[in-house]
């Protein structure tokens, strides 16, 4: 089959011939249509993180079911599916994350597109029982980037968001977590970093979980035009910010430092005014380690910081007094428990969230894969790209 394989770094070759996945008894065959562009297809060609050539890469999955083995369940051939990025290799009984429900920190997580081969080849074999269906009516060249760039955040602000005191007292924490009930329902949230994770972030937050104000902070306006087309309410230029206000941020330490980033803080939430300056929940997206510290010091006081974007490197600041004395949850968040995933698939198909603004470039085909990664690398991608497989 033809695939897209990583020999080694930056060696990414289109293979006309590539050995065919080997199908297990539960598996589906399926035909892979489009995948989503993501920014750990670029960390495996410039070989920042280690894996096994030669691989197929590509982990935003949306394709068509060409055949079943014999003891797979729940789908037909012809059904217009996608497929996890991160799917449990456990037999579930015996793997306590997954005996929690947290099938994303399964001890034998298999990761698509790094692990075993991905998707940007012309077929995948994928466990039956981690492979969701959706409606003909989704297009493919947009349902792939619900796999990853939409359910990461999704999992996020609806998992992740409450604060533990809240939970805790409550009579009935269900209601806390039900959409019509979110606990996020007229809450002010705020997103920094509008990449290919931190639109899905605004338009989820705004449109699905019904947010009273969305504040969308990046360093490109561009983005910020973008965030402002997904739902948000607000926006905030860092980098503006600063040089308006004559700061050197990175040529500053200490208390200089420190005040700075209060400043970033309180020009963020001065656009809750009238809502008393609350930040319920703040969503670190950027992937930029330095964010950390100016989200801890914009959330409000018993609220939530969720950390979305992998940091490069940890923060310099040390924060263990400001997190105790604003009596913060801070939560990790990783990928989209499989209990979730049919959450998203009926939002998509209810049209809650807005696909075809969030995929943003559609002409990349499978040949063009190099020139696409090249592209994000350089910001000429402002939310997804979509690989075509044909
Ligand atoms: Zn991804
Ligand atoms: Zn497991």
């Amino acid at each position: 089959m033809k695939a897209a394989v990583l020999y080694g770094k930056e060696e990414l070759n289109i293979v006309a011939d590539f050995d065919d996945p080997v199908m297990k008894e539960t598996d589906a065959l399926i035909k892979s249509k489009y995948t989503g562009l993501c920014s750990t297809d670029r960390t495996l060609y410039r070989g920042f993180v280690p894996f096994k050539p030669p691989l197929i890469i590509g982990h935003e999955i949306a394709g068509i079911v060409e055949e079943l083995g014999k003891s797979a369940k729940g789908l037909d051939v012809g059904d217009h599916v996608i497929i996890p990025p991160v799917y449990p290799g456990c037999d579930n009984e015996n793997c306590p994350a997954c005996r929690e429900g947290l099938t994303n920190r399964c001890k034998n997580s298999v990761f698509i597109g790094h692990g075993v081969h991905g998707g940007d080849a012309e077929f995948i074999s994928v466990p039956s029982r981690y492979t969701f269906k959706i409606k003909d009516s989704v297009p493919l060249d947009e349902a792939c980037i619900i796999p990853d760039a939409v359910s990461t955040p999704f999992h996020a602000l609806k998992s992740r968001s409450v604060p533990s005191h809240i939970i805790q007292n409550s009579s009935n924490p269900n209601k806390l977590f039900d959409q019509a009930t979110h606990w996020l329902k007229g809450k002010n949230v705020v997103v920094f970093g509008i990449g290919g994770v931190g639109g899905p972030t605004v338009n989820l937050a705004a449109r699905y979980f019904k947010a009273k104000n969305v504040i969308a902070v990046d360093i490109f306006d561009n983005k910020l035009d973008f965030a402002k087309k997904l739902g948000a309410t607000h926006t905030v230029n860092s980098k503006v910010y600063f040089e308006d206000s004559n700061i050197k941020i990175n040529e500053l330490g200490g208390r200089d430092r420190a005040k700075a980033i209060s400043g970033l803080a309180r020009q963020i939430s001065s656009n809750l005014a009238e809502d008393k300056f609350q930040v319920d929940c703040v969503l670190d997206c950027s992937g930029v380690s330095d964010t950390f510290p100016v989200a801890v010091e914009t959330v409000s006081k018993n609220r939530t910081v969720i950390q979305v974007g992998w940091p490069p490197k940890p923060v310099s600041e040390f924060l263990n007094q400001k997190i105790m004395d604003k009596y913060l949850t801070i939560n990790g968040t990783w990928a989209c428990p499989m209990n979730e995933m049919e959450e998203i698939v009926e939002a998509v198909e209810k049209n809650i969230v807005d696909l075809n603004l969030l995929v943003t470039n559609k002409d990349y085909t499978l040949d063009k894969l190099e020139n696409a990664i090249h592209d994000l690398e350089a910001g000429k991608i402002l939310g997804r790209a979509t690989i075509s497989i044909e």
